[in-house]
């Protein structure tokens, strides 16, 4: 058998005694000893030395929005990053002074890192951007925040979703401004080029994305031009289910590199806008956010997406929409082996684990959420401690062996990153061992997308879907590790500066 790849001399994560791996064809064939691996090499292998550094599965980010994750590259004004209010409206106006004509659209702003600790407001924009249609969505894309010019765009009326005075958008009328601001075409192949050569830079092979209108067509395209190289499984929004019907395209159409999956749904909001639907109200602002969609109809969809052949993936943060859900399952029929997934699961009760675990749902969560949980987060700020100690309990899924699978929501992406947090959670509900987090990011991941058969563990047969880290996690502090190589189908799409 000739080979085209070996990796050897570095311990391969979920083998005890392998250090080495070979692959042919994009495929893992071999993973073993050195000393019996290295029999397959012939004069075309390539070998590459570990020297000590694990390999591991590619990561899948089990929730992304990649359209996003690459225009906030691109095209986005980004102000995740900025450290103040004032620092976020410099920035606006700043590409609004490169980029005169047009909309500005500034992405990922958290009013919880600034000292001014507060929503930005319509006159804020206004002074920043006054010539061009501008809004800016705050990190969790669930709020958005207008100048006048594009407010003027939104024709809904004030109420439940829009408030003119504050320039504040949500949720639907947030996304309908958004979809208005859409980029062309070209823009967006640049941008999920962009999100793909990140994504490979922080050694994510495969991604299941929380997709658009639209998203579809930008996908294929960069495939078709071949700077797609990530595996994207495809959850597309809820009104594109009946061309799929029509089609008949069920879970697991489309390629090696751009699969359709299923649908994906809205229960609630985030906790970061005060609108995802808890039992007990907001600390600080009141309410107890907002219900997307009614038991009924989601169960009608859930049935609907279930008979088409399609996955379901429902978006449920707060402890009122997790009920929300797990009774529209129970309405649908849903029954555990169908493998639906909640995404989030922020803030469940122990009896709605229990029933998650019943369903059968996999639990789709973002580790890199902790990053508002803890004393003087953003969690606590809005829920009390006491809730805030109950969000994201990881530890209460796995000890209830609910599938889990990790991903980002592109805030921001990053495995690595996420993995740190969920080793060392503020509360211990949420702690998990290194082994654990990492099979959450891959194997769990490629459960919740179908794709166990295909990818998330390093094995022959398997896709060779690989990460090699800078070094051994067992003798580094996690935090002080790096991507060095990511390889896709046995192809390096990635190697770090100053690695080899
Ligand atoms: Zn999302």
């Amino acid at each position: 058998m000739s080979v085209d790849l070996i990796l050897q001399g570095g311990p391969v994560f979920g083998s005890d005694r392998a250090d080495a791996l070979a692959v042919r064809c994009g495929r893992i064939v071999a993973v073993g000893p050195a000393v019996d691996v290295l029999r397959l090499k012939q004069s075309k292998t390539v070998l590459i030395p570990l020297r000590g550094r694990p390999v591991l599965p590619g990561f899948f980010d089990a929730h992304t929005h990649f359209v996003r994750v690459g225009l906030e590259r691109t095209f986005y004004v980004e102000l995740r990053t900025a450290r103040s209010l004032a620092e976020a409206l410099e920035r606006l106006h700043g590409a609004a002074r490169d980029r005169p004509e047009g909309w500005i659209v500034g992405r990922g702003w958290d009013e919880s890192l600034w000292p001014e600790r507060r929503y930005l407001e319509r006159t804020d924009l206004d002074r920043a951007v006054s010539h061009q249609p501008c809004y800016a969505m705050r990190v969790d894309g669930h709020l958005v925040v207008c100048n006048t010019l594009a407010l003027a765009r939104c024709t809904r009326p004030d109420g439940e979703f829009v408030d003119r005075d504050l320039g504040h958008l949500r949720e639907e009328a947030a996304w309908e401004l958004s979809r208005l601001a859409r980029p062309d075409r070209d823009t967006l192949v640049e941008a999920v080029t962009a999100a793909s050569r990140h994504a490979a830079s922080l050694g994510v092979t495969s991604v299941a994305d929380m997709a658009a209108r639209g998203d579809l067509a930008v996908y294929q395209m960069t495939a078709q031009r071949g700077t797609l190289r990530t595996r994207v499984f495809l959850y597309l929004p809820g009104e594109d289910l009946s061309a799929l019907e029509k089609l008949g395209v069920s879970r697991g159409f489309g390629s090696a590199l751009l699969t359709i999956q299923g649908v994906k749904a809205y229960a609630d909001g985030s906790i970061g806008a005060r609108t995802a639907a808890v039992g007990a109200p907001y600390r600080n602002g009141g309410g107890t956010g907002q219900l997307l969609i009614e038991r009924e109809a989601l169960a009608r969809l859930w049935r609907e997406v279930e008979e088409a052949g399609l996955q379901m993936a429902v978006h449920a943060i707060g402890d009122r929409a997790i009920g929300e859900v797990l009774a529209a399952a129970h309405a649908a029929g849903v029954n555990r082996w169908d493998r639906h997934r909640i995404e989030h699961l922020e803030l469940p009760s122990p009896d709605q684990l229990d029933e998650v675990a019943a369903l059968g749902l996999v639990g789709s969560m973002q580790p890199n959420f902790l990053q508002w949980s803890g004393p003087g987060g953003m969690y606590e700020e809005r829920l009390g401690p006491e809730r805030d100690a109950l969000i994201d309990p990881h530890r209460e899924v796995l000890a209830r062996g609910i599938p889990l699978a990790f991903g980002s929501d592109g805030m921001p992406m990053g495995p690595l990153y996420g993995i740190g947090l969920a080793l060392d959670p503020p509360y211990p509900t949420q702690r998990m061992s290194l082994s654990e987090a990492i099979r959450a990011y891959t194997e769990g991941a490629a459960h919740a997308a179908f794709a166990e058969g295909d990818l998330g563990t390093i094995a022959p047969g398997k896709q060779a879907d690989l990460v090699v880290l800078s070094g051994d996690p067992d003798r580094q502090p996690w935090g002080e590790l790096a991507v060095d190589m990511t390889f896709l189908a046995g192809e390096r799409v990635y190697l770090r500066e100053g690695a080899a």
